[in-house]
């Protein structure tokens, strides 16, 4: 696509970014049919190329208005139209650079902007958001159903191993997964250690920085990544990979090289961070025989469906792990149609667009229920808590099967 950027952006790194990501889009509209939101509303503007389109003026000096901003704001960041794209359009990045020029151009109303404040000031610390679900959970008899259902139950860690392993590996608490499921890193740090491998949260670590960074504050995002780089860069040499049990999380600390390149300081750091980080599906397939020889229960019973975040299946590009492990230690796993849409979860957008993402949650709810499993399993924590509000059907991370499997 023909591009002539104006002079705000021209010759900036984030402009020559946008310029080859631009150029690359031959606008011919193959991501349009996967995009959820387009599915939704049947508006291009409500679709990846509408939105190239838009972003493609603004960078060209053209007004921005609200509507630019509505329609930019209902963008999921899914990511399903990169999967779809046969050029390698990086529409993700491209959004992210058009959204902030857009939120520096567009004034919000007062009550939006105190939400996206304390959304963004609130769930990445954990001394406010801990207490704040525990009240939550205390209270919820007295609760409108609406938060009823956004509130997920108490859930109990388990133990963390005691034993020390030769082998380690690094793993981030995150900010919201701990008080929402805080079983997910104990399960991951008991199956790690019945496989000779310690696993170790580096105090000072927390938020990956995605919240902000979506909420378009990127400058304290990118306070929150030299944060995590700080908190695990003594420990670095000892470990052999950082893992990630939120595919969110891992994906934004994938790109933490990327986003931080032009950081003298943080740089290589960053970079050397994110070749070491690996979803928790790209390290136990590399156990699997030994996973399988010590699987002493075989859970559950019934069929489990299998729902892959678009922070897996779209930003990592990683497809067929889970399932396939789940499988070698017996468990039937089903897939839903259309497994490839999005949950409607996507970090902080089912509190701000909850019309759209209801209608996204309750798509994939139905399609799951026609599997007939009894079980759902996914590999993000945004995801499980977002389809658990909607069904009674128990929603849980699927390393707390293989745990099961190992420890009963
Ligand atoms: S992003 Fe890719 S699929 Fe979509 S219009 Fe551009 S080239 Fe076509
Ligand atoms: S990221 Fe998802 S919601 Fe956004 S344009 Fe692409 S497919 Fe549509």
């Amino acid at each position: 696509m023909q591009t002539k950027l104006a002079d705000f952006i021209k010759g900036t790194p984030e402009g020559d970014e946008a310029e080859a990501i631009l150029r690359a889009c031959v606008h011919c509209g193959f991501c349009t049919a996967t995009c959820p939101t387009y599915q939704l509303l049947g508006d291009e503007l409500d679709g990846p190329r509408g939105r190239i389109y838009l972003i493609k003026q603004v960078l060209e000096g053209a007004p921005v208005t609200a509507s630019t901003q509505l329609h930019l704001d209902r963008c999921l960041t899914c990511r399903n139209c990169e999967s779809t794209c046969p050029s390698g359009v990086q529409y993700g990045r491209l959004a992210d650079i058009g959204r902030k020029v857009v939120e520096q151009r567009v004034p919000r109303k007062l009550p939006e902007r105190i939400k996206r404040y304390v959304l963004k000031e609130a769930l990445p610390r954990r001394w406010l958001f801990e207490p704040a679900l525990r009240a939550g959970q205390l209270l919820k008899p007295l609760l409108g159903k609406p938060l009823q259902d956004k509130l997920p139950p108490l859930r109990r860690a388990g133990a963390w191993p005691a034993r020390e392993h030769a082998r380690k590996m690094l793993v981030l608490d995150g900010c919201m997964q701990p008080g929402m499921a805080p079983n997910i890193n104990a399960a991951t740090a008991r199956v790690l250690d019945a496989l000779g491998v310690q696993l170790i949260a580096a105090p000072g670590a927390g938020c990956c920085g995605a919240l902000r960074f979506h909420l378009n504050d990127q400058a304290a995002a990118l306070d929150d990544m030299r944060r995590n780089i700080d908190a695990w860069w003594p420990l670095v040499e000892r470990a052999e990979a950082i893992v990630m049990t939120a595919s969110g999380c891992g994906v934004t600390v994938k790109d933490y090289g990327h986003l931080l390149a032009h950081d003298g300081a943080y740089a290589k750091k960053a970079a050397r961070i994110s070749a070491m980080t690996r979803d928790l599906s790209e390290i136990l397939p590399g156990f699997e025989a030994e996973l399988v020889r010590r699987a002493v229960v075989r859970q559950p019973s019934e069929a489990v469906a299998w729902h892959p975040p678009c922070t897996l299946q779209h930003g990592q590009q990683i497809r067929g792990k889970v399932e396939g492990l789940l499988r070698a230690l017996g468990v039937e796993v089903k897939m839903c149609r259309d497994a490839h849409l999005c949950c409607g979860s996507a970090g902080t957008y089912s509190l701000l667009q909850p019309e759209l993402s209801q209608q996204l949650r309750d798509r994939k709810l139905a399609a799951l229920a026609d599997t007939g499993a009894g079980r759902i399993v996914s590999a993000n924590i945004g995801c499980i808590g977002h389809l658990q509000s909607g069904t009674q059907t128990p929603v849980e991370h699927w390393i707390e099967l293989v745990d099961r499997a190992l420890h009963g």
